[in-house]
């Protein structure tokens, strides 16, 4: 039996041979079957074509020998109306092949990876190319369960004009990988791809774009990403994480993404043409320097607000002897001709501590053009920074520059050029070049594939007239598109059922003061994934509950959720909810997360539960369940549990928030019921933004804060507690005293 297969083989690999001049074939296939007999088939020059319409749980192994001039090619019949869904992926093994035209939703891969430069460990893909490819929220449901997009194995391979959108669950959204010494010098490149929106994560694990790993970090890898646009990547802190050597970052845009692109690991890398707009947009970043050798040449950045290892731009200071997981000393950097236009931060010698010791060295700053409408440069030096040689910088006039030497003030009449991007019409020598042309939405992705918003906002829709009668609010919401306004007719209505709610909706009162919602269930209202909810200007009473503890108004779904979703609640009054003990206004579900959670003009009163509790990831992995969190100008009274509870736990630094903003509000007698453990009216815990001033705190439990990791900037400023103690911080994690500022409280 061996003998006759192998007789067999040997047939065909003679046939093969002796029949060099073949005529390339072209393969339709319609089904899974065909696929996997015709690869099995593949010669140089021969094209395998998926039949247009929907695959489901397709494993695509793509394995071929192809040549330069003929290579192997598998594509959609018509780029963009083949599907990929369910449980699907591609792998590519050999050499010389090209995959086009496919798109991947509506499902997400059983692997570890959607669309992977290797079969296996030992069987990689090389010289081989995948373009004008969608994959657009091809998610993991579970979103905690990790998995990446495309990785790259092999060498010279590319990677280009293709549209990444709407990653919502842990990992990376693309990496290459240097694991294996067939993956290193891989000159591979990444080009022109549209890599959308990537909602804020809620925990590390969202970077965009990886390059190499601490682990091989020390290896050359020779990548070129250049000409993409990175629209909203806010997943967490590092959108590029560069861990390799040998490098070039060319001529990429980065619109209004939170992060930066961090030079966290490997020598020589050179950054060079890059357009960072951030349009004041929180935490919006640039480039983070570490290591050796780094060039950083002729990138614009303007309107980015990120500070501390977040900013505009930051050299850091190294660890003495590094961890190859640690920081490196920034030794021979160039910096010269970089552009930074009302770039609120720039930290040199950043993230020194007795750790970080080992300053900047052999470095230079040159050339480079700071304009800063706020009259500052935005300059903060944390070390001794005399191993970076300033010359021929020039800022602009008003601003008296942080460094003595180096930095030129000058009248700069900034005009904006064709590009899009500012110069100065005198001295055009510093700064970037007129010469730049960032890349821009159209130019980049799968060009059959739509650029279409991710969220749908609120009042975006049309406005639904709800009249008082039996289930007609339920009804509306059921017939509703998302974005819609239900607007509620004067009158009292009844709400009989829960409303599973999995859009965005907004209930209005046509009239303030003359809608009065009664739910009848121990839960109003339940969101789930693709839901967010607004109310305005009703009054919800929990007179008709039933009688039962730890009723919640509203939640969201008691199963994890992919989706983050957002809460409004204006001009409305939510009373009496207390027919038992614990009753909540709003409880969040363990692995849910809220992109804001806004209250604000509203008056709540006798309630024997929680306003807000944002507290449900107590297993301290860094994950947490808001982002924004806003409260102000309302009238809270008789409320035995807290205002809000807000918890970030663990050690990680990976995430921007939660942020949480506290004005105007007036407390009355609460947050002092028995089963209020927590005895506050607002308990913050691992928060890395707070601010909470000028409210009145009467009669109530008070404010405390814990400080967790991170450089938390916590505000507390004209308050008045009266017969309230005063508002505490703790530090648990570092040293000394608590870092918050307390000013101009009242404690009476
Ligand atoms: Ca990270």
């Amino acid at each position: 039996m061996q003998r006759i297969f192998i007789l067999i083989i040997f047939t065909f690999v003679l046939l093969a041979t002796i029949n060099p001049g073949a005529v390339a074939k072209e393969y339709l296939v319609k089904t899974q079957q065909e696929y996997k007999k015709v690869v099995t088939q593949l010669k140089a020059g021969d094209e395998v074509v998926l039949v247009n319409g929907t695959w489901s749980d397709f494993e695509i192994v793509f394995k071929a020998t192809g040549t330069k001039q003929k290579p192997v090619t598998l594509r959609a019949e018509t780029p963009g109306q083949v599907v990929l869904s369910g449980l699907s992926n591609l792998r590519l093994a050999g050499k010389y092949l090209v995959v086009s035209g496919l798109v991947f939703k509506d499902g997400y891969t059983p692997t570890g990876e959607v669309i992977s430069f290797r079969r296996n460990k030992n069987d990689l893909a090389n010289h081989s190319r995948v373009t004008q490819v969608v994959i657009d929220n091809y998610s993991n449901p579970e979103k905690f369960e990790q998995d990446k997009w495309v990785v790259m194995y092999g060498r010279y391979n590319r990677f280009d004009h293709s549209s990444l959108i709407g990653k919502r669950n842990a990992g990376v959204t693309m990496a290459v990988r240097l694991n294996t010494e067939e993956s290193q010098q891989n000159h591979h490149r990444i080009d022109h791809n549209y890599f959308g929106p990537r909602p804020t994560l809620g925990s590390n694990g969202g970077e965009t774009l990886r390059v190499g790993t601490s682990h091989y970090s020390l290896t050359d890898s020779f990548t070129t990403i250049e000409n993409n646009y990175f629209d909203r990547c806010n997943g967490e802190v590092e959108i590029i994480s560069n861990k390799s050597g040998k490098n070039r970052i060319l001529n990429n845009v980065f619109f209004e993404s939170r992060g930066t692109l961090t030079l966290r690991h490997g020598n020589g890398n050179l950054v060079e043409g890059n357009v960072f707009f951030g349009n004041g947009v929180d935490h919006t970043g640039g480039i983070r320097v570490i290591n050796r050798d780094q060039v950083i040449n002729n990138n614009y950045m303007e309107g980015l607000t990120g500070y501390r290892f977040g900013s505009g731009f930051t050299i850091m200071n190294g660890v003495p002897n590094s961890k190859i997981n640690r920081y490196h000393q920034v030794d021979n950097a160039l910096i010269k001709n970089n552009t930074l236009v009302d770039v609120e931060h720039i930290h040199f010698a950043a993230g020194s501590d007795a750790e970080r010791s080992a300053v900047p060295i052999n470095s230079q700053f040159q050339n480079n053009l700071i304009v800063n409408s706020n009259n500052t440069d935005g300059i903060s030096l944390f070390d001794d920074v005399s191993g970076i040689s300033f010359a021929g910088n020039l800022v602009s006039s008003g601003i008296n520059p942080t460094l003595a030497s180096g930095f030129t003030v000058t009248s700069l009449d900034m005009q904006r050029a064709e590009n899009g991007l500012l110069y100065p019409q005198s001295d055009i020598s510093k700064g970037a070049s007129t010469s730049l042309q960032p890349i821009k939405k159209q130019q980049v992705g799968a060009s059959y594939y739509p650029k279409a918003e991710q969220d749908v906002a609120f009042d975006s829709g049309k406005t639904v007239s709800v009249k008082p009668v039996e289930n007609a609010l339920f009804d509306a919401i059921n017939n509703a598109a998302s974005g819609d306004v239900l607007l509620l007719e004067n009158g009292d209505y009844t709400i009989g059922k829960v409303i599973k709610l999995t859009k965005t909706i907004t209930i209005k009162a046509k009239h303030k003061t003359q809608v009065t919602l009664y739910p009848e269930r121990s839960t109003f209202v339940d969101i789930g994934d693709f839901g967010s909810l607004k109310l305005v200007d009703l009054i919800i009473s929990g007179k008709h509950t039933p009688d039962s503890a730890g009723n919640t108004l509203l939640r969201t779904s008691k199963i994890p959720m992919q989706r983050n979703y957002r809460v409004e609640i204006q001009g409305s009054v939510i009373e009496n909810l207390n027919v038992n003990h614990s009753f909540h206004v709003f409880d969040a579900g363990s692995r849910s997360f809220a992109d804001s959670f806004t209250i604000n003009n509203s008056t709540f009163k006798n309630i024997t539960g929680d306003l807000i509790r944002l507290n449900k990831e107590t297993d301290d992995l860094g994950i947490y369940n808001a982002e924004y969190v806003y409260f102000n100008n309302n009238t809270v009274e008789n409320v035995e549990g807290a205002v809000v509870k807000l918890y970030r736990g663990g050690t990680d630094e990976s995430t921007f928030g939660p942020h949480f903003m506290m004005n105007g509000n007036t407390i009355k007698n609460v947050g002092k019921g028995k089963r209020n453990k927590s005895e506050s009216a607002v308990r913050l815990h691992g928060v890395q933004v707070a601010q909470i001033s000028n409210n009145r705190f009467i009669d109530s439990a008070s404010a405390s804060i814990e400080h967790t990791v991170g450089e938390p900037i916590t505000t507390v400023n004209d308050n008045e507690f009266t017969n309230t103690s005063a508002p505490t911080v703790v530090e648990l994690r570092v040293e000394g005293p608590h870092t918050a500022t307390l000013t101009n409280n009242i404690v009476k």
